[in-house]
């Protein structure tokens, strides 16, 4: 198993006596290789779940392992993608995406070779002396999941990653995206609170409810690839989510 959260609980601090229970008993299981989506209104509690994961944050209760091992803070086996990629504006494409390589003491040569394989699969190969200005919002997203997936990560965690871009070009990365899992077979976890975009993405979806915060239910998506928002399989899972979620 590569994700394993054993009931885990999250609570903030709000006010001066108060605290907001955002996690209660979460258990969660992600295998090897698996593509899943965590779908939820805003506010339910999904960036909570992946800032665990991710070891940027810490749970009140509970445990969170990824291959097994305690999460204790953040590590280079889990690469987050956010919704504003956060490249670096200073730098080039091609320094954004070498730059991580080259913090695990990979020769400068090494790292371009590395990086430009990355660039290469997100279609950006001819961007490399761009800065992130020069890019539209979709390039930028694209040069982050580079920069993520040079590092060769166990586990892509995408906090709505595509939630700033227009219909047409997350639908494009929306099929790389699907290219890129079935070409590295890597374990994605991807955040959305778009039910279309779940459904057409992932092979299993967690659908959490608004409060108190927990998975409500899952969904595994057996439709054809790639994936038509009009097949029938779909449609019919979109209505039984939109039903959970009244
Ligand atoms: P989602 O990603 O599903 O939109 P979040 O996980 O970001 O939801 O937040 C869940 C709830 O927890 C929200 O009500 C949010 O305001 C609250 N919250 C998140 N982070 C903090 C924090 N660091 N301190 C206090 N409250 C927080
Ligand atoms: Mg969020």
């Amino acid at each position: 198993m590569k994700v394993n959260l054993e009931q885990v609980n999250k609570t903030f601090p709000k006010g001066k006596n108060d605290s907001l229970h955002v996690l209660q008993d979460i258990d969660l299981k992600i295998e090897a290789g698996e593509f899943v989506s965590l779908l939820g209104p805003s506010g339910c509690g999904k960036s909570t779940i992946l800032n665990l994961i991710a070891g940027l944050d810490h749970p009140t209760s509970g445990d969170v392992y990824v291959n097994g091992q305690k999460v204790k803070g953040p590590g280079t086996d889990r690469v987050v993608v956010f919704q504003q990629g956060g490249l670096f504006p200073w730098m080039n494409v091609l320094d954004n995406v070498t730059y991580g390589l080259l913090l695990k003491n990979m020769s400068k040569k090494e790292a371009q070779e590395k990086a430009m394989e990355g660039l290469r699969m997100v279609h950006l190969g001819n961007f490399t002396k761009s800065f992130p200005h020069e890019l539209s919002g979709g390039m930028k997203q694209r040069v982050a999941i580079a920069r993520s997936l040079v590092m060769d990560p166990d586990v892509l965690l995408m906090d709505e990653p595509f939630a700033a871009l227009d219909e047409q070009t997350r639908i494009i990365l929306h099929q790389e995206l699907q290219e890129i899992w079935e070409k590295t077979g890597k374990t994605i976890l991807f955040i959305t609170h778009n039910i279309r975009e779940a459904l057409t993405l992932s092979e299993r979806v967690l659908l959490m409810s608004t409060r108190p915060g927990a998975i409500k239910n899952s969904f595994t998506v057996q439709a054809s690839r790639p994936r038509d928002p009009s097949d029938s399989v779909l449609v019919q899972l979109e209505k039984r989510v939109m039903s959970e979620l009244e």
